[in-house]
């Protein structure tokens, strides 16, 4: 199973990072996980063909992870793809979603089947297994997902190859949250979302994302291998090293992954 980070931004995005979304590939499928705006662009960078994917997961509505899927759709659409697509994610996504495609023309040529889920459902894509959990982000309904795999290893190199077997969770913008904590249970690798450089500097009434120390202390509780800090704030993204040395006191196995990076979970 490998997972290749298209954006890593927090927000909005900056000269070197796009909003977040990745890819997760395994034999049988194509995952994209969440699709901030210029994703289908960077997907085109980094060689995947949107006409590739299998299936998308939402974790919510927010434009840093939402905004690049209408896009998307009308772009395969253009490129007549015709393979189904399903799309996963929060309440709302199915009404939302619909709207935006029809008060902009767009009718797909392909089947679209847009499924919402909620805390503690798991299914089946292809060789992939997904679960889900709640995050924490005020009024805006969001999910964690975990992926996990169990035909053959991976063959293709990637830059971070693992040697732990398991799953990939990946928490979406959430408060240090117990649900995502037990989500990531034995995860060999965490993707979460480090939003804040330190508890200081987390702005009043904003108590709706985590700060890098807060996600190295989820890893640490769930005894995950790997620590991701993904959806750093384009504030604080300068001090990626500062961020990433409060974090390593924690946990030590900690990175900042940049756009482009992948990952492989050998299972
Ligand atoms: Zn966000
Ligand atoms: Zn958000």
């Amino acid at each position: 199973m490998k997972i290749r980070f298209i954006g890593t931004s927090g927000g909005y995005p900056t000269a070197k990072r796009g909003t977040m979304a990745m890819t997760i590939s395994s034999e049988q499928a194509n995952l994209l996980v969440d699709c901030g705006e210029g994703t289908y662009r960077e997907m085109l960078t980094g060689g995947i063909s949107p006409l590739d994917l299998t299936a998308i997961l939402i974790s919510h509505q927010h434009g840093d992870h939402f905004f690049g899927l209408p896009g998307l759709i009308w772009g395969m659409h253009l490129r007549d793809r015709e393979m189904p697509l399903m799309i996963y994610g929060p309440a709302g996504l199915r009404e939302n979603l619909t709207t935006i495609l029809s008060v902009s023309g767009c009718r797909p040529s392909f089947q679209l089947e847009i499924v919402e889920r909620t805390s503690g459902d798991s299914w089946q894509i292809a060789d992939l297994a997904i679960e889900c959990a709640a995050g924490i982000h005020g009024s805006m309904p969001t999910l964690a997902y975990r992926v996990s795999k169990s035909a053959a290893p991976a063959k293709s190199p990637a830059k971070n190859r693992l040697g732990a077997r398991g799953a990939f969770v990946y928490s979406g913008d959430t408060a240090p949250c117990p649900e995502i904590e037990a989500l990531a249970a034995s995860a060999a690798l965490l993707a979460h979302e480090a939003t804040w450089r330190s508890p200081d500097e987390v702005p009043s009434q904003a108590q709706k994302h985590s700060t890098a120390s807060e996600a190295a202390e989820i890893a640490a509780r769930a005894g995950a291998k790997r620590l991701l800090l993904v959806h750093l704030s384009p504030k604080w993204v300068d001090h990626s090293e500062e961020i990433l040395t409060s974090a390593r006191l924690i946990f030590p196995e900690t990175s900042i992954p940049a756009d482009g990076d992948s990952y492989i979970i050998v299972d």
